[in-house]
C-alpha cells in the first residue's frame, strides 16, 4: 500500500521514541536507535528504556505490547547494519548540526539505495543538513516535521530541498497519511516552515494584544482560543501549559531565525509582563500557576 516495509528512527527521546511507537502501532517493524549511554548495563539502554516507558505511559500508553514486539532497539556504534534494509530512516537526534551530518554521513555508508531518510529538526533549514553531503545523499532526504506528542498531533510538515526526488517525498507522504493518519503540508525551507510561523506568530500577537488593551485572559481565550481551534486550554492555557520560562526561549530562536526584513521579525520581542511573571515563579502549571490560577 504505501511502499514503506521497515522504518528506522535514530533518536530515542520525546520525539523519536514517538514516532517509533507510531509507526509500531501502525504494524510496521521499526529499527530504534541512540547512543550507548556510559556506564549503562546494556548498549541499548537509552532505546530499550524508550521503549518501556511507553508501554508504561499513565494515563494512555503510547505502544501496544503487540508493537512493541515490532520495535528492535540498538545503538549506533554497534548496530549500523540494521539500517541496511529499511525504507524510511528518520532522524530525531539533537537540534545540532554537527551531531545530525554526523550521523548523515554514517547513514550514507549503509543505507539501502533510494531509502529515504528525513530530519525532524524545528528549526535547522534543509540546505544547511545536506550542505556538504553527496549528491546521492540530497537526492533522498526531507525534513519531516512531526509535533509533539507525535501521537496525538495529526500534523506533518514534509520540506523538499532543491534535489530532493518528488518520489522520495510522495513515498512518506503516502505513508503518514495512510498508515500514520497524518495530515501533511509541504511548507517552503524557510524559518519556521509553516506551523511554527503562523502558531507562534499568533501565540504572540494574543499575548501582545490582551496586555495592550487590559484584557482579563478568560476574556482574550473567549476570542483567541476556541474559535483559533485550542478549546481546552486558549491560548492563555496553554502557555501556562508548555510553561511560561519557554516563552523567551522560543522568541529568541524566533528572532534568530528569522532575517530583520521578515515581517514577522518585529512581533517576536520579549514581553516585560511575562519575564516578570517567570521571575516571580509563575511559569505556568509547573510553577506556582501562571496566567490561569492552579486548581
Ligand atoms: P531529546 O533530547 O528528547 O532526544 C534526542 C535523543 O537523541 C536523545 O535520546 C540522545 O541520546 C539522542 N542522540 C544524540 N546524539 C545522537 C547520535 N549521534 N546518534 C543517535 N542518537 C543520538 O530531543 P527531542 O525533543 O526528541 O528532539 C529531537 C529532534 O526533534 C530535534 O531535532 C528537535 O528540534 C525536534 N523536535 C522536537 C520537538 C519537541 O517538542 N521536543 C518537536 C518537534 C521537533
Amino acid at each position: 500500500m504505501s511502499g514503506i516495509g521497515k522504518v528506522a528512527v535514530i533518536g530515542a527521546g520525546v520525539m523519536g521514541a514517538g514516532i517509533a511507537a507510531q509507526v509500531a502501532n501502525a504494524g510496521v517493524p521499526v529499527v530504534l536507535l541512540d547512543i550507548v549511554k556510559e556506564g549503562a548495563a546494556s548498549r541499548s539502554a537509552i532505546a530499550e528504556g524508550a521503549v518501556a516507558a511507553l508501554l508504561k505511559a499513565d494515563p494512555a500508553p503510547f505502544m501496544s505490547r503487540a508493537a512493541a514486539k515490532l520495535v528492535a532497539t540498538g545503538n549506533i556504534e554497534d548496530d549500523l547494519g540494521l539500517l541496511a534494509d529499511c525504507d524510511w530512516i528518520v532522524e530525531a537526534v539533537v537540534e545540532r548540526l554537527d551531531v545530525k551530518q554526523a550521523l548523515y554521513r554514517k547513514i550514507e555508508g549503509v543505507r539501502k539505495a533510494g531509502s529515504v531518510v528525513s530530519s525532524n529538526t524545528s528549526t535547522i533549514p534543509l540546505a544547511s543538513l545536506i550542505s556538504g553531503l553527496p549528491e546521492t545523499f540530497a537526492r533522498d532526504f526531507c525534513i519531516t516535521h512531526f509535533f509533539n506528542p507525535p501521537r496525538y498531533m495529526r500534523l506533518l510538515e514534509v520540506v523538499k530541498g532543491e534535489l530532493t526526488r518528488p518520489e522520495a517525498i510522495a513515498l512518506v507522504s503516502r505513508f503518514a497519511d495512510a498508515a500514520l493518519g497524518k495530515s501533511v503540508i509541504t511548507p517552503k525551507d524557510r524559518p519556521g516552515f509553516i506551523a511554527n510561523r503562523l502558531g507562534v506568530f499568533w501565540i504572540q500577537c494574543a499575548v501582545i494584544e490582551a496586555i495592550e488593551q487590559g484584557l482579563e485572559v478568560e476574556e482574550a481565550d473567549a476570542v483567541i482560543g476556541k474559535p483559533m481551534g485550542i478549546p481546552k486550554t486558549g491560548v492563555f492555557g496553554l502557555i501556562d501549559l508548555v510553561g511560561l520560562d519557554l516563552m523567551p526561549h522560543v522568541m529568541d530562536s524566533m528572532i534568530g531565525l528569522l532575517p530583520p526584513e521578515d515581517p514577522l521579525h518585529a512581533i517576536h520581542r520579549p514581553q516585560p509582563l511575562i519575564e516578570r511573571m517567570i521571575a516571580d515563579g509563575y511559569t505556568g502549571r509547573k510553577g506556582k500557576g501562571g496566567f490561569y490560577r492552579l486548581n
